[in-house]
């Protein structure tokens, strides 16, 4: 259940052609006519990275293990339609975002209607004008980018770069699920900046924006699971969310975190803890039951944060630790 990354913005008009990161946009062609395939195959190799499919099986297969940026579907295939397929897509939220149009030997409203209510983006009749094809493809390729770009600004934090709050609450959700699911437990440490009022007001507010976002990259980087996430919970504290994780690892971690920003060496002449910028840190681990909230974990969290700043900060706390 981990987020897959949105593809980048190419920025550009939809009239251009379009590459991504990875090269050529790739699109999956799905008929159960090899000729057809064919014929698009030549319409669009050069632009693209082209795969086929000549089932609906066969390119829900092909979903699972590699992500189109756009599928051509036809509908009339036996076995599986294609409605069937583009349902099957849009209730999966791998699939979910990648744009189909359909493409069909029929020219019925009825069938176009039908198409666009099963979540295509787009119907085109045969016999077609090849330039037609050509330039629907590219508009709703630049659209898909354009939506991914938003969802990813809507869940990146401005200032540091790491996940938002939003993203956060969702990502904790769908981890408590899938732990759930797989008997895993589920850890999360609670960060906070120590005496940060007084760096600000000390040393500013800019210098204080670039001490948060040295201490987000420190934070990250700490990390090397793909499924770990650090993200920033609010004005000076973030929060890291440690899947298929039992305390210990959990702690270990949260200890590492505490010497990893000591270690930046950013002054603060202020502080009554160290005479560099500290954080204190809160962990707590939870083995998710589903249906459950993954409320009570947050504030475990919260609570061992709140001890640790009592007991003098700059340092990790857990219930295990006395
Ligand atoms: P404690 O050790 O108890 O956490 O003390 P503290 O001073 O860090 O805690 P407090 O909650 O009193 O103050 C947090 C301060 O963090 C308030 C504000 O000046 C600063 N802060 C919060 N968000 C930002 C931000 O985005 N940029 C900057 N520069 N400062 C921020
Ligand atoms: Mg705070
Ligand atoms: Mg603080």
């Amino acid at each position: 259940m981990h987020p897959p990354e949105a593809a980048a913005s190419t920025g550009r008009t939809p009239a251009e052609p379009m590459t991504t990161a990875s090269g050529k946009p790739l699109l999956l062609l799905v008929d159960d006519q090899a000729s057809n395939l064919q014929l698009l195959q030549e319409m669009f190799k050069g632009d693209y990275q082209v795969s086929m499919a000549g089932s609906g099986r066969e390119a829900l297969e092909f979903c699972r293990t590699a992500k189109p940026d756009l599928i051509l579907l036809d509908i009339l295939m036996p076995e599986m339609d294609g409605y069937a397929v583009c349902q099957q897509l849009k209730s999966d939220a791998l699939t979910k975002d990648v744009p189909v149009i359909f493409l069909t030997a029929h020219n019925d409203p009825l069938e176009a209607a039908r198409a666009l209510d099963v979540g295509g983006v787009d119907f085109i009749s045969k016999p077609f004008l090849v330039r037609v094809v050509q330039a629907r493809v590219r508009t709703h390729l630049s659209l898909k980018y354009q939506a991914d770009r938003w969802r990813t600004l809507a869940l990146v934090d401005g200032l540091t770069g790491v996940g938002n709050r939003r993203h956060f609450d969702a990502t904790v959700q769908a981890e408590w699920r899938r732990c759930a699911r797989t008997a895993q437990p589920l850890s999360l440490i609670m960060v906070d900046v120590d005496l940060f009022k007084s760096f600000n007001d000390h040393y500013g507010h800019q210098a204080g924006d670039a001490c948060l976002q040295s201490i987000a990259s420190v934070l990250k980087s700490a990390f090397s699971r793909s499924y770990d996430m650090v993200a920033r919970y609010g004005g000076e504290e973030f929060v890291c969310i440690l899947p298929d994780t039992p305390l210990e690892g959990a702690e270990r971690k949260a200890i590492e975190l505490e010497s990893a920003v000591r270690a930046l060496g950013i002054a603060h002449e202020k502080s009554a803890v160290a005479q560099v910028v500290t954080i204190s840190l809160g962990v707590a681990v939870a083995n998710p039951v589903k249906g459950e909230d993954c409320a009570d974990l947050v504030a475990a969290a919260d609570a061992q944060l709140y001890r640790a700043k009592q007991a003098g900060r700059g340092r990790a706390l857990s219930r295990q630790t006395p």
